[in-house]
């Protein structure tokens, strides 16, 4: 009954903190991690945590390693680590200016609006997202279906399509260790790469100071899971889990709905 990875509408989950932790404590969960995109202003947001489920403070760091992007856990933070804090300003600046190019490029593939509309909701809300950008496809009709919307669009090969310009890995670590917390490989098996290079990727998570593996994931191949397992092993780093939960509307994605961890693996709460 731990979940270690979830958003709020402080970057693209649709519920508020408080919405989302009642919704955790229905559900039977111990420890909850809220863990936004780049962003700990839902967590600053609490003005005291709950009694009857301990939250983890967490965040979704985005990060380069070379080209390639991804997303990494910083769980069990310190919110009010300066060196993190301003970290995050930054990234969120460059959300900013990644949204704007995003909406530059829509203008020119024909998406009318698109700048007032990016430019609106870069006012009204506290982080625009990728996810937003896609709603906003679909609500228009541009495509039928938000995940047409990325392959169209916003993923990599689509008409917007912005490559990934975030820290380097190294830093995101970094940062997330000076702030207390464990740095967690998010679901390792979403970035479509092969084997070998996902192999090499943790090696490098590993000697970089990367502390686990997020190993078990709604959808995750069991295969895969093994895999995860045994590198974990392997490099001798933790295992963690997490639902990712965005929204109630996705009700195919629960919170703390998972396979749980294999039991060799050192599971990352462990550390806290
Ligand atoms: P961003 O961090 O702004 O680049 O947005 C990434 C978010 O968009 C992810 O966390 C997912 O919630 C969502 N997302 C990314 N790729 C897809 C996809 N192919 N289909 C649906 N949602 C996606
Ligand atoms: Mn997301
Ligand atoms: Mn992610
Ligand atoms: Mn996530």
């Amino acid at each position: 009954m731990i979940d270690l990875h979830s958003h709020t509408y402080f970057s693209d989950g649709s519920l508020a903190p408080l919405e989302l932790i009642d919704m955790a404590v229905e559900s039977g969960l111990e420890q909850l991690a809220i863990s936004d995109h780049d962003s700990i202003e839902g967590l600053l947001s609490l003005e005291q945590l709950p009694t009857e489920i301990r939250i983890i403070p967490s965040v979704e760091i985005s990060a380069n390693w070379g080209k390639q992007g991804l997303h990494i856990l910083g769980l069990n933070i310190d919110l009010e680590n300066e060196a993190l804090q301003s970290f995050l300003k930054q990234q969120q600046a460059n959300r900013k200016k990644r949204a704007l190019e995003m909406a530059h490029k829509l203008v020119q593939a024909g998406v009318e609006h698109a700048k007032n509309d990016i430019e609106y909701l870069l006012d009204s809300q506290p982080m625009v997202c990728r996810t937003h950008i896609a709603q906003l496809l679909v609500e228009q009709g541009y495509v039928k279906k938000f995940p047409d919307a990325f392959k169209k669009y916003l993923a990599k090969g689509g008409k917007a399509h912005i490559k990934d310009d975030w820290f380097e890995l190294e830093d995101v670590i970094a940062i997330i260790k000076a702030a207390g917390g464990q740095a967690v490989l998010a679901h390792p098996m979403r970035y479509g790469m092969g084997t070998n290079k996902l192999k090499s990727l943790v090696e490098e998570f590993k000697a970089l100071g990367g502390d686990g593996l997020e190993i078990c994931y709604p959808n995750i191949h069991p295969g895969h899971k093994n895999l995860l397992a045994t590198w974990a092993k392997a490099y001798k780093l933790c295992g963690s889990q997490g639902s990712d939960f965005h929204s109630p509307d996705k009700s195919w994605v629960k919170l703390g709905k998972f396979a749980p961890l294999p039991e060799d693996v050192e599971p990352v709460w462990t550390r806290w």
